[in-house]
């Protein structure tokens, strides 16, 4: 054999920021505070801060591979965490606030995080868990000297700034093996406990790479992105480490995410790129639409973690011009997986059918491979009718779970959700597997059903859920939202079904509600809404 003599260096999270101080300092990073304020600094400021914070973890004893929790919205002081403890050689562990406090507790013992930070807005949150938190050495509070409780029962709790000042920024990124572990981030747990996925720095680097390219966030230094996809879930689709290698300005949200604070705040920051669950989107075009606003600056949005249903693309790209990209992932792929980005064939096409395309979840981006299999785990054709469960490999998908459990199947990661993928390449979820429909022993996709109700205009948000039927074991039930003002007939709307799907695939019946719930992370909790209709059907059958 005989080697290439090409310079090795590890790819570590350290070199982004590195990159983003030497080569784009004066880039712009944008925070509206949990404080209430707007504030504003540079990737030199970024960084500078993060070696302070470096220097700080290790005043506090954290040392090589140490978990460091974090309970924090979208911001500047989240984003120093990022570096600081991935970079020292520690592992950054974001929690999702909107668990449930058992779940919470659950999963800080379950890490064994060392320290605990948090913004101003969980202090109740931690005040309440903190005497379960058996390993939690120091807990840490994102904030100023000023916003410090007068009184709390957390024991000796420690002020963000005070730790940053006490150090100055005199320090050097150490260089290991990049396989080493960099972050940590637990599943949602829909059923049974979470599971923490170990990313790596290399995993998390190549990720940023691909997921920078133009087919897929197409980043750049003349982007100001707005994640609203939360850095407590997933690394915010991988945004955080992007903006650093490509200079984008970056503009955090902080903790308010309804309509009019986005909205807002894009206008202001001059945001153009935008990132976020389909339910963040529903209320941002509800009050833009409502108030007759345009956007001055956005052209395009990134629309994932749920299926985007068509007639949100359409609301975007048609009214709005405002370009959507779907894409597809999961906390195990770090979390991207395809992107559905137009090959110049289809983007030829005329609206309806650019958009049916649209409406899919894409295609695998270099770094990904992807299949679907049968019961039998034999693979499937591409040819976007035959669905079956798609499984991935990938530099940056999951081999182990953190408690050591293999997942994986002959090199692949089963993903649990069912799909077709077409002649193109183009992989649509028709539905995640605990959630299809089964019915006389056939398959209906709740998802292509959620969408042609989504596209009634009187429908501000719908699930389709199979409930036990005595003669066909499930039948699919509706349960929609209508929008606010509008009264809208179980008739009238499944009317609209004709044509669109074969009859069989016509819900049994619609149930009208207030709210649906909505997990930790902005989806539909089908689960919750299964049991609250289990016994729905029944009379009527
Ligand atoms: P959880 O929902 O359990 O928290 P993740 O946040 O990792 O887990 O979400 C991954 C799941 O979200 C995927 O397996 C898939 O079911 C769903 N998902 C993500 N993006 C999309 C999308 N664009 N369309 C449909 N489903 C999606």
């Amino acid at each position: 054999m005989i080697h290439g003599l090409m310079m090795q260096q590890p790819l570590l999270i350290s070199s982004l920021l590195r990159h983003a101080e030497r080569h784009h300092g004066e880039g712009e990073i944008v925070s509206r505070r949990v404080e209430g304020d707007i504030h504003r600094y540079t990737y030199r400021d970024l960084a500078a801060r993060a070696r302070r914070m470096a220097k700080a973890m290790a005043a506090l004893g954290i040392g090589d591979g140490d978990r460091v929790g974090t309970l924090a919205w979208n911001g500047y002081r989240h984003m120093e965490l990022y570096y600081a403890v991935s970079g020292m050689g520690a592992v950054l562990h974001t929690l999702n606030p909107r668990l449930h406090p058992d779940q919470l507790a659950w999963i800080v013992d379950n890490a064994q995080d060392q320290v605990l930070c948090f913004d101003l807005t969980f202090l109740p949150l931690v005040e309440a868990v903190a005497g379960r938190l058996g390993s939690v050495r120091h807990f840490v509070l994102m904030s100023d000297r000023a916003h410090m409780p007068d009184e709390t029962r957390i024991p000796g709790l420690l002020c963000y700034e005070d730790l940053c000042i006490a150090q100055d920024d005199g320090y050097e990124w150490p260089e290991f093996d990049e396989n080493r572990a960099s972050s940590l981030c637990y599943t949602s747990g829909t059923t049974g406990n979470p599971k923490g996925v170990l990313y790596s720095h290399r995993s998390t680097v190549l990720h940023t790479m691909a997921g920078a390219l133009p087919d897929v966030l197409c980043m750049s230094a003349r982007e100001a992105v707005l994640p609203v996809v939360p850095m407590f879930h997933v690394n915010a689709w991988g945004i955080p480490y992007m903006a650093c290698m490509v200079g984008a300005k970056l503009v955090f949200p902080g903790p308010a995410l309804d309509g009019k604070s986005l909205y807002d705040l894009f206008e202001a920051e001059a945001v153009t790129l935008a990132a976020g669950v389909p339910t963040v989107w529903q209320a941002l075009l509800a009050h833009v639409e409502s108030n007759g606003l345009r956007f001055s600056t956005l052209c395009r949005t990134i629309i994932g973690g749920a299926a985007c249903p068509p007639s949100m693309i359409d609301a975007f790209q048609s009214r709005h011009g405002v370009e959507v990209l779907h894409a597809w992932g999961m906390t195990e792929l770090s979390p991207i997986g395809t992107a559905c980005s137009l090959k110049p064939e289809l983007a030829a096409l005329g609206s309806e059918q650019r958009l049916a395309v649209q409406a899919k979840q894409g295609r695998a981006l270099f770094g990904v491979d992807m299949k679907i299999v049968d019961a039998d785990g034999d693979e499937l054709a591409w040819d976007g009718k035959a669905a079956g469960e798609l499984m991935v490999r990938g530099h940056w998908v999951v081999a182990q779970y953190q408690s050591g459990a293999d997942p994986c199947v002959d090199g692949w990661f089963p993903t649990g959700d069912v799909s077709t993928i077409d002649a193109h390449g183009y992989m649509q979820i028709t539905d995640r597997a605990k959630d299809v429909i089964k019915s006389g022993g056939e398959w209906i996709g709740s998802i292509d059903l959620e969408n042609i109700a989504m596209a009634h205009p009187k429908v501000a948000m719908a699930a389709c859920i199979g409930v036990p039927h005595p003669k066909w074991d499930e039948r699919p039930l509706l349960v929609v939202v209508p929008r606010p003002g509008e009264t809208l007939g179980r008739e009238e709307l499944l009317r609209h079904f004709d044509g669109k799907v074969a009859r069989w695939w016509i819900p049994d019946d619609v149930v009208f509600v207030d709210a649906i719930p909505l997990g930790a992370t902005g989806k539909m909790q089908k689960n919750r809404l299964r049991e609250q209709f289990r016994k729905h059907l029944i009379p009527t059958a």
